[in-house]
C-alpha cells in the first residue's frame, strides 16, 4: 500500500467517468486525491457509436488508454476504463456489459487491472421504419434518461451523419422522421457514453469500488497489496440435489509477489445453485 502513499491518481478517461472512478480509488488507497486528465483522447481507441472501431481487445485498449493519459499529462499513477456489450456467455440469449479498468504505475510499469460483467445496463438497437416503433424502441431503453443515437444504418459508413447524446421527445422525433423519409427507415441504439447512460455509469463505478477493494487487499504472507482472485471454482452444488453444477463455488486468490494462494467461498455467501442451473434436476 505504501505504493500509493500521498500520490495523486490521474483518471483518463473522459465521458463523465472520472466522477466515479476518482472517488472510489481515493476511499480505499492512501492517495492524495485524484484529477481528471485534460486532453485525453480516449476516442482514438474505439467509439461506441460506430466511427472509429476499437481493434484492440477491451483489455488492451484500456492499457493504451491509461498509457495514453500518461504521456499527454506526465501523470505517473493513471486509471483508464473500457467497457463492451454483447451476449453473455453463460446464458448468450441475454446480453451483458463488460467492463474493465486498468491502473498504471508508470515508476514501475504495474498494471493492476479489474474485469467486472453486468447484465443491468441498459442497451440496444433497432431498426425503425415508423414514428411508432421508434417511440417504443426509446421506452424500452428508458429514453429519455438514457440516451440514444440515431444513423441511417446500424453500420456506419463514410459520410453519415451520427447523432448522439438525444436526451429530448422533440429532437428524437426530427432527427428519425427526415432519415425515415429519406432512407425508409433509421437506425436507433443506447447511447453507451457514460454520461449519456446511467446505468453503464453505475457499473463503473461498481467496477471502481471492487478494483479499489482488490488492491488494497494485501497478501497474508508477504503483504503486497492486489492479493487478488485469479481463478475460481465450479461445482456450486444444487439445492435440491445437491450435484455439483457448473456455478461458481469458490474463488482462489494469489500473489503476485510470493505467489501464496488462498481459496475462500463466494464474497455473496451462497451455498447453494438453484436447481434450474443444475443438468440433473433441470437437463
Ligand atoms: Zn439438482
Ligand atoms: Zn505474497
Amino acid at each position: 500500500m505504501e505504493r500509493f502513499t500521498g500520490r495523486t491518481l490521474a483518471v483518463a478517461t473522459i465521458h463523465g467517468k472520472e466522477r466515479v472512478i476518482g472517488p472510489a480509488l481515493v476511499a480505499a488507497l492512501p492517495l492524495a486525491g485524484w484529477e481528471a486528465i485534460a486532453g485525453v483522447d480516449t476516442d482514438r481507441f474505439g467509439a461506441f457509436s460506430g466511427e472509429v472501431q476499437r481493434t484492440l481487445s477491451p483489455l488492451e485498449a484500456a492499457i493504451a488508454k491509461a498509457r495514453h493519459g500518461a504521456e499527454v499529462s506526465g501523470a505517473d499513477l493513471v486509471i483508464a476504463s473500457e467497457g463492451s456489450f454483447g451476449p453473455y456467455p453463460p446464458a448468450p440469449f441475454l446480453s451483458c456489459n463488460e467492463e474493465f479498468l486498468v491502473l498504471l504505475d508508470m515508476r514501475d510499469g504495474q498494471v493492476f487491472s479489474h474485469r467486472k460483467v453486468f447484465l443491468g445496463p441498459v442497451f440496444g438497437g433497432e431498426r425503425c421504419t415508423s414514428r411508432a416503433e421508434v417511440l417504443a424502441f426509446a421506452e424500452r431503453m428508458r429514453f429519455p434518461s438514457h440516451q440514444l443515437v440515431v444513423r441511417r444504418d446500424e453500420h456506419w459508413r463514410a459520410g453519415d451523419q451520427v447523432f448522439k447524446g438525444i436526451d429530448d421527445a422533440d429532437g428524437l422525433r426530427t432527427v428519425t422522421e427526415e432519415l425515415i423519409v429519406a432512407y425508409g427507415s433509421c437506425w436507433v441504439e443506447t447511447d453507451l457514453r457514460a454520461m449519456a447512460n446511467p446505468t453503464r455509469m453505475q457499473a463503473i463505478a461498481d467496477t471502481a469500488a471492487e478494483l479499489s477493494a482488490e488492491i488494497a487487499r494485501t497478501c497474508p504472507a508477504c503483504g503486497t497489496c492486489w492479493f487478488r482472485v485469479t481463478d475460481t471454482r465450479t461445482g456450486l452444488p444444487c439445492g435440491l440435489c445437491g450435484w455439483p453444477t457448473a456455478s461458481i463455488r469458490a474463488h482462489i486468490r494469489s500473489c503476485s509477489g510470493c505467489g501464496h494462494m488462498q481459496q475462500e467461498p463466494r464474497s455473496d455467501g451462497r451455498t447453494e445453485e438453484d436447481p434450474r442451473y443444475c443438468d440433473h434436476c433441470n437437463p
